[in-house]
């Protein structure tokens, strides 16, 4: 018997099976764009810690930041005592926002925490109660980001939830919801449930992750940003899952050159080490009183330094530009293999966060989910790690580390190949 059968038979024993578990692999150590399980086994990581992992594995410049300030302190909580980390870390993202004028960032430590508290800072700015966010999307599990979330196996029977959030549908051109019928179904919304003007924000992800790696097309974002100026409605950005370089842009919205009030980033902001936040307007951000933002973890200093870290390497290793360059690779890719395997019904999402919609036929645009995890069954047999999305989970997303080579992304896709001929 395999030590990782042994250590996953401990696992389901004490673990509650809510805690999902996508692989059955057990992780002995990693490095960039690879991992290795605890009898050997050396997989290329296209889960990349769902989307955590833009700057690799253990990049050694986030492994010497993060050591090097556990050598001077590794606690204070900046609401006690302030630190530069942190101070410098908001200046270079604030730097990185769309848009001209003053901006603020703070920090906490989870992704939903982030989009918790945009709503927070939206509802104080505008003194508004409700928030609009969208079908399928996903935003967090707490209280308010499982209530934002559309996505319904995220939200099981979890109820009550939070009052005062409604859904409108995303656009998902594929299964023909176009920019127009969203943006109906958003008009429908306030003809019938939300008067525009008792809303504070709208919450959206400008490419659903959990959701199916589904891109808003950039004419419904411009709209979402006109309408939210017209009715004085706080425009969220969440990007947790799709910021930090992942679609080959700093920011997802910036390919539709929208500039969103308030940004929400997680995930590969810390190259590894949790880290969250919001960024934004100065006006908006400043709106909460003195001691209404934080945490005692929030942005704590091996994580700022860290975070300080994934800026810098981005910069050095040209990560936006190589990114891009993978996005290309990895697009051409499935669409050769959509040529050969009519069963990949869509090849779609922002530069490398690329993902391809399996289907019964394409015809029909059946989803087919148990086809999906054969294909990601397979494909771990043959040294490939990858992850589902979407409504159906019918869905194979990439989230490749950015520092991966071409090579490494062709041998992936090879793989791929072999797991759509086998499955
Ligand atoms: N928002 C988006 C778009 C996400 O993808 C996620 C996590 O997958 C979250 C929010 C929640 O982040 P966290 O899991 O760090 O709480």
């Amino acid at each position: 018997r395999s030590r990782t059968a042994e250590v996953l038979e401990r696992r389901s024993k004490i673990i509650p099976r809510g805690v999902s578990q996508v692989q059955p692999v057990v992780v002995a150590k990693a490095l960039g764009g690879k991992i290795w399980d605890i009898d050997g086994k050396e997989y290329l990581d296209w889960i990349g810690g769902i989307g955590v992992l833009n700057v690799g594995h253990n990049h050694p410049k986030v492994v010497k930041a993060v050591q090097e300030q556990a050598g001077r302190f590794m606690h204070t909580c900046f609401q006690a005592v302030a630190y530069e980390p942190y101070i410098e870390l908001a200046e270079r993202l604030c730097a990185t926002a769309p848009g001209a004028g003053e901006k603020k960032a703070f920090f906490v430590t989870t992704g939903a925490e982030a989009t918790e508290n945009a709503i927070k800072i939206a509802r104080q700015y505008t003194g508004r109660p409700a928030v609009i966010a969208f079908k399928n999307s996903f935003h967090g599990r707490t209280l308010m980001g499982m209530t934002l979330t559309g996505k319904s196996s995220y939200r099981q029977n979890f109820g009550p939830f939070a009052p005062e959030v409604y859904h409108a549908p995303y656009p998902y051109a594929y299964r023909g919801w176009d920019t127009k019928a969203a943006l109906e179904g958003l008009q429908e919304l306030f003809d019938t449930e939300v008067a525009p003007d008792r809303v504070a924000a709208i919450i959206l992800e400008p490419q659903l992750g959990e959701g199916g790696f589904i891109p808003a097309p950039a004419a419904f974002l411009r709209s979402l940003r006109n309408l939210t100026k017209k009715h004085g409605i706080v425009f969220i950005d969440d990007e947790i899952q799709t910021g930090i370089g992942r679609t080959g842009k700093f920011w997802a919205i910036g390919h539709a050159g929208v500039e969103p009030d308030l940004i929400c980033f997680a995930k590969s902001i810390g190259g590894g080490v949790p880290i969250a936040g919001v960024l934004g307007k100065a006006e908006i951000m400043d709106a909460p009183a003195v001691g209404g933002l934080g945490g005692t973890f929030a942005g704590n200093p091996l994580a700022c330094a860290a975070g300080l870290a994934v800026l810098e390497i981005f910069e050095e290793e040209g990560l936006l530009e190589k990114g891009q360059h993978l996005g290309e690779v990895l697009h051409e890719g499935f669409q050769r293999l959509q040529a050969r395997f009519p069963q990949i019904g869509d090849v779609r999402g922002l530069g490398p966060m690329a993902a391809i919609e399996l289907v019964k036929t394409p015809e029909g645009k059946e989803p087919d989910g148990a086809l999906t995890q054969k294909v990601i069954d397979a494909a771990r047999e043959g040294g490939l790690l990858l992850m589902k999305a979407g409504m159906h989970y019918n869905v194979i997303r990439c989230l490749v580390p950015l520092v991966a080579g071409e090579d490494e992304v062709r041998r992936g896709l090879e793989i791929l190949e072999g797991a759509l001929a086998s499955a």
